[in-house]
C-alpha cells in the first residue's frame, strides 16, 4: 500500500471545470462552458504523460486547474495521496515547490524589466532560498544546466531568441527542484528548427532530475518523441488513453483514427486519411451522447443518444467508444 502511494504522484478523479456564462443585467445564469468534464488520469513519478487534442478541447485549462490556478468545480486531485482541492494559501505554497508549469510563450513568465538571473532567483526566494550568494551560485548552475551561459544572467528577456527564453523558462521551473512538471505546448510557439533542442533538454533533464511530465500538445509527432503514455483529449473528456507503443499501434477511437492519419509520418500503413468534419463544436453546449459523433467517420445510432465511458479495453488501453463496449 505505502509502495503504491509513493509511486502515484498524481491522480485525478472526475475533475471538472466549468466556467458559467450569463447574461442581462442580473447576471441570469445561462449555462456552463464545460471546459474540462470529468476527467481521470494518474501520473506516476518520472512518468511522461502526453495530452493531446485539437485547441478548445480543454488542456491549458485542465493542467491549469492541477496547478490551482483555476479552481475546480469538483472532482479530487491527489498529490502524493492528499487533496490539494483542499489546499489553503500555506499548503498552496508549499505544493507550487513540487508541481511546476513551463508556459507555450516563454514571455509570459518573465518580467521585461528584470534581469534573467533575478527571474530565475525570484522562484528562490519565494521558495525561501534567501542568501544572496547561494541564490546567484544556484542561477549560474541552473542556466548552465538549460544550455546557457551563467554570464548571461544579467542580460535582459529581449536580449535572448524564442528558443533561449524556453529554456529560462525551464530553469526557474527547474529552480526548486519539482516532482512533476506541466508542460503546456512549451515549443508550439517556436521556429520547427528550435523544437527539437527544447524537447531534447525537456528529456535531459527529465532524467537527470527524475522528473514527470504531463507534458501538452497539439501535435502528436511531439508527444510520440516525448510520452511514455498517450490521452486523447475532446471537449473536456479523455477519448483515448494508452502506453506509447499500444497507442500508436493499435489506436482504437475514431477520433485517434483520425488525428493520426492527419500526420503523414504517423499515418497507419495502408490507411486512408481520415478528414474530421466540421469544427470542434461548443463545450457550452455539446453535441448529445458521444460528443464527438457529429464528426465520427463511424459513428452508430446508439451514439447519438447515449454518452460513451472510459473502459480499460485491454491492460492500460482505455477508451470511451461505443465501438468496443
Ligand atoms: P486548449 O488549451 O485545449 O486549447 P483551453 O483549456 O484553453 O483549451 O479552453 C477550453 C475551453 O474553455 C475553450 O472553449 C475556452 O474558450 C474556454 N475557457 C478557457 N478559459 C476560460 C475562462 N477563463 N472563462 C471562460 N471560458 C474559458
Ligand atoms: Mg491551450
Amino acid at each position: 500500500m505505502k509502495q503504491m502511494l509513493n509511486h502515484e504522484l498524481l491522480q485525478i478523479r472526475n475533475l471538472k471545470k466549468y466556467y458559467p456564462v450569463t447574461t442581462g443585467l442580473l447576471s441570469q445564469h445561462i449555462g456552463d462552458i464545460k471546459a474540462v468534464d470529468g476527467i481521470s488520469f494518474n501520473i506516476k513519478e518520472r512518468d511522461i504523460l502526453g495530452l493531446v487534442g485539437e485547441s478548445g478541447c480543454g488542456k491549458s485549462t485542465l493542467g491549469r486547474t492541477i496547478l490551482r490556478l483555476e479552481e475546480p468545480t469538483s472532482g479530487e486531485i491527489l498529490y502524493k495521496g492528499m487533496d490539494i482541492t483542499k489546499l489553503d494559501k500555506k499548503g498552496l505554497r508549499e505544493l507550487r515547490r513540487e508541481i511546476q508549469i513551463i508556459f507555450q510563450d516563454p514571455d509570459a513568465s518573465l518580467d521585461p524589466r528584470m534581469t534573467v538571473g533575478d527571474s530565475i532567483g525570484e522562484a528562490l526566494i519565494i521558495h525561501s532560498i534567501t542568501d544572496e550568494k547561494e541564490r546567484m551560485k544556484r542561477v549560474a548552475e541552473l542556466m548552465e544546466q538549460v544550455g546557457l551561459e551563467a554570464g548571461q544572467a544579467s542580460h535582459y528577456p529581449h536580449e535572448f531568441s524564442g528558443g533561449q527564453k524556453q529554456r529560462i523558462g525551464i530553469a526557474r521551473a527547474l529552480a526548486i527542484n519539482p516532482k512533476l512538471i506541466i508542460a503546456d505546448e512549451p515549443v508550439s510557439a517556436l521556429d520547427v528548427s528550435i523544437q527539437a533542442q527544447i524537447l531534447n533538454l525537456m528529456m535531459d533533464i527529465q532524467q537527470e532530475f527524475g522528473l514527470a511530465y504531463l507534458f501538452i500538445a497539439h501535435d502528436l509527432s511531439v508527444i510520440k518523441h516525448m510520452a511514455h503514455r498517450v490521452a486523447v483529449m475532446y471537449l473536456g473528456k479523455i477519448a483515448e488513453l494508452a502506453d506509447r507503443r499500444e497507442f500508436f499501434q493499435n489506436p482504437l477511437h475514431p477520433y485517434t483514427e483520425a488525428l493520426l492519419s492527419a500526420v503523414p509520418s504517423l499515418k497507419p500503413k495502408g490507411k486512408e486519411r481520415i478528414l474530421l468534419l466540421g469544427d470542434v463544436p461548443s463545450p457550452l453546449n455539446p453535441p448529445s451522447g458521444c460528443r464527438f459523433h457529429p464528426r465520427c467517420h463511424r459513428v452508430l445510432p446508439i451514439c447519438h443518444q447515449e454518452e460513451p465511458q472510459l473502459v480499460e479495453i485491454s491492460q492500460g488501453h482505455f477508451v470511451a467508444c461505443h465501438l468496443y463496449n
